[in-house]
């Protein structure tokens, strides 16, 4: 087993399935144990904490991080791509557990018919107790980034996702005060994806099963009409893969200072959070942005994937 310098400040570590549950037919949840992970967490809520997973080369072998320091990753980049084997990113489901029994939850998304086959979805479709992973993962007590919901005072909350969202969506909600006010769109591969969620009761949710029907229609729709406009198509002039766009940092390298303010509406009390499939999101910041007006420092849009584009971390 490789164990991480204990002076990095963040995990490094290999972890081990602990159990697998097939949770629907597109999500698998694997709980990953190691005593490695009684240093995980953060000071404070989870909410969509994204962690990266490295997955074994096609030999099964995983790198060893023994003599890993702050340079691990340009040392890993260093290693041939064949034996180094793939880093995606995931989201923390949650945490269960205390001390050298604690316990990583993963929610994986299995890519199903029509989507790619990609290290990540391979392996979650195969995975097994005792296999290993080395995760890159918060220390408890370091700052780590990796949390991008911020709603600071807004009164009403809107989350919006696809199936690769649905974990980072879940947790968030998980850790709303009972109080939280807003509604939540999340659209899944089938309907047999709906999970059950444990959400405020002032916090709407609408679940959009795409049942064969093409990819982010639906969902735009039903954000446009939660927001008080007539459901449209998407509008996508330009996809960026690496879209990534919050109230502090903007991927394109636009200015985040400067503030549009909506026409007409009032969404000064809106929070908008937004993860998925780079088309679907790129649909939605043109309507909310640009047609809608409403300002960037209210919502974050990320880009979680791309259809036909492997990920490189
Ligand atoms: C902050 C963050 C948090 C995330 N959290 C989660 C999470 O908790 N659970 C989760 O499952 N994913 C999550 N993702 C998305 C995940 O990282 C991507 O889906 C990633 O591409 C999966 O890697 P892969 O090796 O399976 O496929 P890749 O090698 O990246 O891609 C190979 C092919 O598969 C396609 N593909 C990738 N993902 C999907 C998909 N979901 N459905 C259909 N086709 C797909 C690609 O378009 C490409 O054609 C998260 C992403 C980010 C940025």
């Amino acid at each position: 087993m490789t164990t991480t310098a204990e002076t990095l400040p963040m995990l490094l570590e290999e972890i081990e399935v602990v159990a697998v549950e097939r949770l629907s037919p597109s999500f698998v949840r694997v709980v990953f144990g190691s005593p490695a992970l009684a240093d995980l967490g953060v000071d404070g809520p989870l909410y969509d904490q994204r962690i990266k997973l490295i997955f074994p080369n096609a030999a099964g072998r995983l790198p060893s991080m023994e003599e890993a320091d702050e340079s691990w990753f340009a040392t890993w980049l260093d290693i041939p791509e064949q034996e180094r084997g793939a880093i995606r990113t995931y989201t923390v489901r949650a945490l269960r557990g205390t001390g050298v029994d604690t316990r990583l939850v993963v929610d994986f998304v299995l890519h199903g018919e029509g989507g790619g086959s990609g290290p990540g979805g391979d392996w979650a479709a195969h995975a097994e107790v005792g296999q290993r992973l080395i995760t890159l993962a918060p220390r408890r007590g370091v700052p780590f980034g990796g949390i991008e919901f911020a709603p600071g005072t807004a009164k009403r909350m809107l989350l919006v996702g696809d199936e690769t969202a649905v974990p980072a969506v879940a947790a968030i909600l998980e850790c709303l005060p009972p109080s939280a006010r807003g509604a939540t769109f999340l659209e899944v591969p089938v309907a047999g994806d709906v999970l059950p969620l444990d959400c405020p009761s002032g916090v709407e949710v609408h679940w959009l099963p795409r049942d064969g029907a093409s990819r982010g229609v639906a969902i735009h729709a039903a954000v446009l009409a939660h927001l008080g406009e007539e459901p449209a198509a998407p509008v996508v002039d330009e996809i960026d893969p690496e879209l990534w766009e919050t109230p502090t940092y903007s991927s394109s390298g636009e200015d985040v200072d400067v503030a549009v303010r909506a026409v007409g509406h009032d969404f000064d009390d809106l929070y908008a959070w937004i993860a998925g499939e780079s088309s679907m999101v790129t649909g939605l910041r043109r309507a909310m942005v640009k047609d809608l007006g409403i300002d960037r420092h209210q919502v974050a849009f990320m880009g979680y994937w791309r259809r036909g584009v492997a990920m490189r971390s």
